[in-house]
């Protein structure tokens, strides 16, 4: 690390992003804002995301203004109120989806626009405005990295090289930077099949409303009951509801980690919630006929022990990917890329240091897991006790709502003032 320092500081720091996602992209304004000089490489021929959604709490979208304005200007630019604008406060609501009449269980205060979501798609757009495309370069598929004594050589597959300082993975849960980090033969260079699927659609808002009426069609609501769940949220101006519903998958997944989406049915959906509540089976009749099913893969049975060695570090769902049911990867990942923006502020210095994220975001990948139980009636400590199961989400909830940002930044300075550690 002390020649990595020194040789760093004779110069710009050249920093390469693997992956141009929401993580690889976020992070890389925020380097580019420090006057950093970075690289962003992606396998794919354009930025590409899916057309789902993806929400966002307070803490995430504050993490954002830490980096970068532009950020939340991009995020703002798509991002669908919860509800009535004008109402003073976002509440996220668990119902009871199980039984008839839709009783609210509990709801929690999330802050005035403390939740909304956007169309992962339209999000990704208004950030890479927000990148000097050439900085960019996509059809670059990394292949393997060569560390030397001063810097990296990143390979690719279509043979051709490039060079930088340091690595950082943004290249999502089927990293190569962590395979290539950790070796193939660590169990935790992959992830494992949570025996959880995911149904993920968009439905017209005017259809969802006709069906659901206002109130539900226009805010979040989190149906709960046993061994399943559903959720939805408004998108792209309150014009489409973003839909997902959640089943038990006991057997492997037959097609493996490289292959975690596959064609599902509405029929599928509508069997697992046949004698729930008519708001579940409601919602699960506004399904196309045939949808994505997600696979949900996570770093829950093999956590990394380690996100960083020597100039090659992991970010994001590279680092940590979790189960989706905190709705808080993402967040988590703006988190990483507001740390690394401010270790490499001033000085590229000890990569090892970024272990301080470690022990939030695998709580995170154990909690989502956890919290998954905790809605399906399932969880030892709670069961069908709901007023045990608002207070561990309440607990949960708070934990990633609340996390002390301006705490963390002030460790990572004083360990960044400390000197280099190895
Ligand atoms: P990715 O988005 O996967 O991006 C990785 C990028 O790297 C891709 O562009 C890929 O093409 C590229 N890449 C991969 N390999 C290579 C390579 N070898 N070389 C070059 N490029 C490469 N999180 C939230 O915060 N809120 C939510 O509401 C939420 N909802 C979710 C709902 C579901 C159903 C799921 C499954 C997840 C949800 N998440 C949510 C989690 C969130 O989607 C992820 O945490 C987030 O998208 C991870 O972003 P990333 O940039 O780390 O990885």
């Amino acid at each position: 690390a002390q020649k990595l320092q020194e040789s760093i500081q004779s110069s710009v720091p050249r920093i390469a992003v693997i992956g141009g996602g929401i993580v690889g992209l976020v992070l890389a304004i925020g380097l580019v804002k420090r006057d950093i000089q970075v690289d962003v490489y992606e396998q794919s021929s354009g930025f590409r995301e899916i057309g789902a959604g993806v929400a966002f709490t307070a803490n995430a979208i504050k993490c954002m203004g830490l980096i970068d304005s532009n950020i939340v200007d991009a995020f703002r630019s798509v991002a669908t109120p919860n509800g009535d604008p004008n109402e003073s406060t976002d509440y996220l609501q668990w119902i009871d989806g199980f039984h008839e009449g839709g009783k609210l269980l509990f709801r929690l205060d999330a802050g005035y626009k403390g939740f909304e979501g956007c169309h992962r798609a339209h999000l990704l757009e208004e950030l890479s405005k927000r990148i000097d495309h050439k900085q960019v370069h996509f059809r670059k598929r990394l292949a393997s990295l060569v560390e030397t004594d001063t810097h990296v050589v990143l390979e690719f597959e279509d043979g051709s090289t490039a060079e930088a300082d340091a690595v950082i993975g943004c290249d999502g849960i089927k990293s190569t930077v962590r395979i290539l980090l950790l070796g193939s033969e660590d169990p935790a260079a992959h992830p494992y099949f949570s025996h959880k699927v995911a149904y993920r659609t968009l439905v017209p808002m005017e259809r969802a409303e006709k069906a659901l009426g206002s109130h539900i069609a226009r805010r979040q609501h989190m149906h709960v009951g046993p061994g399943a769940h559903m959720l939805h949220f408004p998108l792209a101006n309150q014009t489409m509801l973003n839909i997902v519903a959640f089943a038990d998958e006991p057997a492997d997944w037959p097609h493996g980690s490289q292959n975690m989406v596959t064609s599902g049915t509405r029929q599928e959906v509508e069997a697992t919630f046949a004698g729930w509540g008519s708001t579940c089976r409601t919602l699960a009749s506004l399904l196309p006929p045939q949808l994505e099913k997600w696979a949900v893969f996570d770093a829950y049975d093999h956590p990394l022990s380690s996100y960083a060695k020597g100039r090659v570090c992991l970010a994001g769902d590279a680092a940590h990917a979790s189960a989706p049911h905190h709705g808080a990867g993402a967040g988590m990942g703006i988190e990483d890329a507001l740390a690394l923006c401010t270790l490499l502020e001033p000085a590229l210095k000890s990569s090892s240091r970024l272990q301080s994220r470690g022990p939030r975001s695998q709580w995170l990948v154990r909690s989502s897991r956890e919290v998954c139980d905790i809605y399906e009636w399932k969880y030892p400590g709670t069961g069908t006790d709901m007023s045990k199961c608002l207070e561990e989400i309440t607990y949960r909830s708070h934990k990633l709502w609340y996390f002390d940002i301006e705490g963390m930044l002030a460790d990572l300075r004083r360990l960044q003032e400390s000197g280099p550690q190895e």
